[in-house]
């Protein structure tokens, strides 16, 4: 008589404790790994669209809305985008809200406090056991088995699945997966904690500017709790590389002489040293082999055009959670078995990601983006449209369809 297989999963960011989490839910135990001791900082632009709400929701934590609306995490009520020319385009998250009566559909907290807020759900679980401190340093496949940690802490662990929830540089998908990830789609960003940039807005807009000299990346402000913010950049990797751009120079100057920016910043406190990472964008074409499936940004699952990862990191943890529930009992972790999980979340994420691709794509083309940012002023349809981007996928298809700008180009 076998015992119960071993689930293991390397990392214990959103893509990883949401795995745990929904596993436990269905009374699977695992072990999670993770090299960092929570709470650990992870480098973000800390923005939680309403997917982390929905997430949370399935998880039937009791009072998750509590994080949420607690001190150290900023209710968001939409985005503004602004155009290379400043143009700006409010686009609330939700039509005629009111922002005193009504949970706001985002929220903006430092990944310090939410990740951790994961990690107290995952350390109430009695099913889940938490190994932290521990960087794994070699996997090794035999037979049906993995073979994985670290020599040098003497620590040793066998499993019959791994869950590689270890971030944009995977180790674990580096040394279990059969084919390497094309990696012509990944951007580089720049994140950085001030207080005192003026102008945020009241009810925790998030702004976009997709400055020239980024496209198609942009610059972000994030208003957080404690009237502080989060500031940042990203930029393609490829075009980082081609153009040897320095981003933290490029940073620089954005803040301190850009004529947008210079006055909001004058008084301001850089309050954290500025930290690069990696974003791995649009999703690997195989994300399971023998033995391993792969979440969150090590499936390269974050949204090109928004750069949102945590929202899709928690899904594909809830996705593979549910796929082990069938594949546990006869303990089939094969390849044949395990592409149902590529199955899953492509089913739910892949429409979504091609047509963020497009939209990346469009931003190539200043000229046409300010066009649609100005015609999105004075068009409801279009402005609507936006408004529900982050949330409906349906709605951002309209986004991708050339029938649709030719509409806004001839209408009103
Ligand atoms: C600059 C920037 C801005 C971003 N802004 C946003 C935003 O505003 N909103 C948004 O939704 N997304 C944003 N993202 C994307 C988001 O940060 C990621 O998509 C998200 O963190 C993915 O979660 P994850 O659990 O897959 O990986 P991670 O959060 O990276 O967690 C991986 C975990 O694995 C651990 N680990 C790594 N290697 C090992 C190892 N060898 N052994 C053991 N443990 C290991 C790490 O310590 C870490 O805890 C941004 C990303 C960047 C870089």
């Amino acid at each position: 008589m076998q015992g119960q297989a071993k689930i293991h999963i390397i990392g214990a960011g959103p893509a990883g404790a949401s795995a745990a989490l929904f596993l436990a839910k269905h009374g699977i135990a695992s072990v999670i790994i993770d090299k960092a001791s929570f709470p650990r900082d992870k480098v973000c632009g800390d923005a939680c669209s309403g997917k982390v709400a929905w997430v949370l929701k399935k998880l039937d934590i009791p009072n998750w809305q509590e994080f949420i609306s607690k001190n150290d995490s900023l209710a968001s009520w939409g985005v503004k985008f602004y155009g290379t020319k400043n143009n700006e385009l409010r686009v609330p998250f939700k039509l005629n809200y009111k922002a005193e009566a009504e949970l706001a559909p985002g929220f903006i907290a430092k990944r310090i406090d939410f990740d951790n807020y994961l990690i107290s759900l995952v350390k109430k679980e009695s099913l889940i056991e938490l190994v932290e401190n521990c960087s794994i340093s070699y996997f090794r496949r035999e037979g049906k088995t993995v073979f994985f940690g670290n020599d040098k802490l003497n620590k040793h662990f066998q499993s019959d699945i791994i869950l590689a929830a270890d971030g944009a540089y995977s180790y674990a998908a580096k040394c279990l997966m059969s084919s390497s990830p094309l990696e012509e789609n990944n951007a580089l960003g720049l994140r950085a904690y001030y207080k005192g940039v003026k102008g945020l807005d009241k009810d925790g807009f998030i702004e976009l500017h997709f400055l020239e000299e980024l496209l198609p990346g942009y610059f972000w402000i994030f208003p957080l709790a404690n009237g502080e913010a989060n500031v940042g950049l990203g930029m393609k990797s490829d075009l980082v590389k081609k153009k040897r751009i320095n981003l933290k120079e490029l940073f620089e100057k954005v803040v301190k002489e850009h004529p947008t920016f210079k006055d909001r910043f004058e008084h301001a406190e850089l309050i954290d040293p500025m930290k690069l990472h990696g974003l791995p964008l649009g999703g690997h074409k195989n994300i399971s082999d023998d033995n391993i499936l792969l979440l969150g940004d090590a499936a390269a699952l974050i949204d090109p055009f928004t750069g949102e990862g945590i929202g899709n990191a928690m899904i594909s943890g809830m996705l593979a959670a549910e796929l082990l529930i069938d594949l546990v009992p006869d303990r089939n972790f094969s390849k044949e078995a395990l592409v149902a999980y590529d199955k899953l979340v492509y089913r739910r994420l892949a429409n979504e990601l091609k047509l963020s691709k497009k939209m990346q794509d469009l931003t190539s083309y200043p000229w046409l983006f300010n066009f649609i940012v100005n015609k999105a002023r004075g068009n409801k349809e279009l402005r609507e449209t936006i408004s529900c981007m982050f949330e409906n996928v349906d709605l951002r298809k309209k986004l991708s369809n050339p029938l649709f700008y030719l509409r806004v180009l001839f209408g009103s």
